[in-house]
């Protein structure tokens, strides 16, 4: 395993396992440099949303960096905002558009919303159909959502990209989403900006004794799990940082112990089991 990794979706796309996060980047060279930074540290995966507001910005990045387009995974997200009749797919052309790309490589709902969750479904599948998106996915999703959804999809969403770090291991869902073929993707792997989850005493023990760092930690414990993940950050050495993470493997028995941190999951966001379909 290393940095261009990949793991093979249930369309038979492949997505690398370690990506970029830009949620919170600036729509200027805040971002523009984070992925710049992250294509040269080998990265080769960037996740954004149309909500963030830095889809341009992302797109100069990628350009700035001189990757061949076919090298790179990017994804980005429906806003819920888009998500009204007629217009998912105006929104999907909008981020395009705002990236100047062709095609994304995969298109996810951001969040499920009752009463819109299903057509916005069959607009990503149109989307797909044309060609314009290499796999579409979810996020946000519980499992009540798939039941629902797969009630009348045509296809499969790839993924689940989900809120998930060691405070909140989500095992139920996660062998849920492997059990009907969708993988499972960590959204603020790193307890998110402002978070405390960097500070916590088992993960800084553990940190210790591998000789690495919490975060390196946190996101080699994702890889194990089998959790494809996308840790954001805007300074250079912390984007190479967390992409060293290929080098070291965290026993069995750590493995367990980092598993069993979230006796009283805590939530940055939303739970999902709330929100109807
Ligand atoms: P993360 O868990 O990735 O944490 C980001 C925070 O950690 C920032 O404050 C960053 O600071 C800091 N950080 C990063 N690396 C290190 C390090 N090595 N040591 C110390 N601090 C570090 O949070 P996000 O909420 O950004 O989640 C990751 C990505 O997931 C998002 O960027 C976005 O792409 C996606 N996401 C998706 C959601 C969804 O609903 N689908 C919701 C939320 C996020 P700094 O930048 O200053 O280095």
């Amino acid at each position: 395993m290393d940095i261009c990794s990949t793991r093979k979706l249930n369309n038979g796309v492949e997505i690398p396992d370690l990506g970029l996060g830009v949620f919170r980047c600036k729509d200027n060279e805040e971002t523009v440099n984070a992925v710049r930074w992250a294509i040269e540290a080998g990265y080769r995966h960037i996740d954004t949303a149309a909500i963030y507001g830095n889809e341009k910005s992302v797109g100069q990045g990628i350009r700035q960096s001189g990757i061949d387009r076919k090298k790179l995974f990017v994804t980005t997200k429906l806003r819920i905002e888009d998500m009204g009749p007629g217009e998912q797919i105006k929104g999907f052309e909008k981020s395009l558009n705002l990236l100047q790309l062709d095609y994304l490589d995969l298109y996810l709902i951001h969040w499920p919303v009752p009463g819109k969750t299903l057509a916005s479904w069959k607009a990503l599948e149109e989307i797909y159909q044309s060609g314009r998106v290499r796999a579409i996915g979810v996020c946000n999703f519980a499992e009540h959502h798939f039941d629902a959804l797969l009630r009348d999809a045509k296809i499969v969403p790839v993924l689940n990209q989900i809120e998930l770090h060691p405070h909140l291991s989500l095992q139920p869902l996660v062998a849920y989403c492997e059990k009907i073929g969708i993988a499972c993707e960590a959204w603020s792997p790193l307890g998110g900006t402002g978070g405390n989850l960097l500070d916590d005493p088992v993960l800084k023990k553990n940190a210790e004794k591998y000789g690495k760092s919490v975060a390196q930690v946190i996101l080699r414990w994702d890889l194990q799990r089998g959790i494809i993940t996308i840790p954001k950050s805007t300074h250079q050495e912390r984007i190479k940082a967390n992409a060293d993470i290929f080098n070291f493997e965290l026993s069995a028995a750590d493995m367990k112990v980092i598993n069993d941190l979230d006796q009283n999951p805590q939530r940055i966001s939303r739970d999902p089991k709330n929100i109807g379909f």
